[in-house]
């Protein structure tokens, strides 16, 4: 087999699984992709800090400007805006294909890494930023790109799904469902991010701006998050056959002057007992998807853990070798038809 050279950067709960699947999994992949993934070098800040995977030493690194340079394809796993901003654009213009499950870079960035890798025809994928090992950026691009999307609903944030489930079936006030949240390790030290919404306004950017082929910035989702939900609220909806979710929506809708135009938007929404996603209990994820040939559609499975978020990484990154073995498709990316984002004014709020 030729030799491709896989970088890592970040050793933390998602690029430790990844890094000892490339090496565990070595010839059935090398089989399957016809090239072998040689790991090159793994970046971390921190050489001696303990590791989730049994890794060999010598392939730890803190320079990791320097182990972009010469890579094949670069696997951006340390999270946060920088340098993984900077270390994806180097790895771009060096030649290299990209796959990061970072998704506040790709809400954030999106659109400018995806020109830079259009520009130098390298392919930039970001699978695992969406509801860990579920396949819908994808499915979402890919497999639906001749059909027209209408709506994305998610349950994508594994801990928000978490604390209004226990209310729902367990009668938990809003601070005990938290308290064990967080006692599971469930929640961040400082559970804003998760609890007021912005982690899945993050994705529902992500999701909107490729369901649409259009580019919707963060700050134009609309963002309520759970914080004001009470035992009181959960039972109403309970007796109204419903229960509540934090849903991430992306919706292609005509405003009132008939213009098309997309909506985006996340909130503690009712949904009827008889949907699909009232099923989706404790921390999983799930996406549904409507499109005008396909139907309904829905994507259900593990939203985060490093291993199963490491089975996206290692999909785009199979993906990605298959390209420098045949060749073969980049992400068609967004921008292409442009639709306006409509605020949230008559939209639908119960499903
Ligand atoms: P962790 O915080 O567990 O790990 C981050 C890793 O990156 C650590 O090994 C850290 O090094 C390294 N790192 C951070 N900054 C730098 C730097 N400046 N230079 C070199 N190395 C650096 O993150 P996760 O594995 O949980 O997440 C990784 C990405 O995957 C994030 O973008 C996250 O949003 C995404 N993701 C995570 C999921 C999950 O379930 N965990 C699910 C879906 C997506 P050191 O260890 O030395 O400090």
């Amino acid at each position: 087999y030729r030799d491709l050279r896989v970088a890592v950067l970040g050793c933390g709960s998602v690029g430790s699984q990844v890094a000892r699947l490339i090496l565990e999994e070595g010839d059935e992949l090398a089989a399957r992709v016809g090239a072998r993934l040689t790991l090159v070098g793994i970046a971390v800040r921190d050489l001696d800090a303990p590791r989730e995977a049994d890794l060999p030493r010598e392939l730890f690194t803190t320079d990791a400007d320097r182990l972009v340079l010469g890579a094949d394809v670069v696997v951006e796993l340390m999270g946060g805006i920088e340098p993984a901003r900077s270390l994806i654009v180097r790895a771009l213009e060096g030649g290299a294909d990209v796959v990061t499950a970072n998704k506040a870079l790709i809400a954030a960035h999106g659109p400018e890494l995806r020109a830079a890798s259009e520009q130098v025809g390298a392919q930039l994928s970001y699978e695992a930023a969406v509801a860990g090992a579920i396949p819908i950026i994808r499915p979402l691009e890919w497999s639906l790109a001749g059909d027209r999307i209408t709506r994305v609903m998610g349950i994508v944030n594994g801990s928000t799904n978490y604390i209004l489930d226990r209310m729902d079936r367990f009668g938990d006030t809003a601070e005990d469902a938290m308290r064990v949240a967080a006692e599971l390790g469930f929640l961040e030290a400082d559970p804003t991010l998760d609890v007021e919404g912005y982690d899945a306004a993050q994705k529902a950017t992500i999701l909107a701006s490729i369901a649409f082929h259009t580019e919707v910035p963060v700050d134009k989702v609309h963002r309520e998050g759970i914080r004001e939900i009470t035992a009181e609220q959960i039972e109403t909806a309970k007796h109204a056959g419903s229960v509540i979710k934090l849903l991430a929506v992306a919706e292609r809708l005509a405003a009132s002057d008939g213009t098309p135009g997309v909506s985006a938007r996340v909130y503690p929404a009712l949904i009827s007992r008889d949907h699909p996603l009232a099923a989706v209990h404790e921390g999983k994820n799930a996406v549904f998807v409507e499109a005008e040939a396909a139907g309904e559609l829905m994507f259900y499975g593990a939203g985060a853990g490093g291993v199963e978020t490491a089975s996206a990484v290692l999909g785009d990154l199979v993906s990605a070798a298959r390209r420098h073995v045949v060749g073969g498709p980049g992400m068609l990316g967004s921008n292409h038809a442009a639709l306006p984002i409509l605020p949230v004014g008559e939209v639908t709020t119960a499903y």
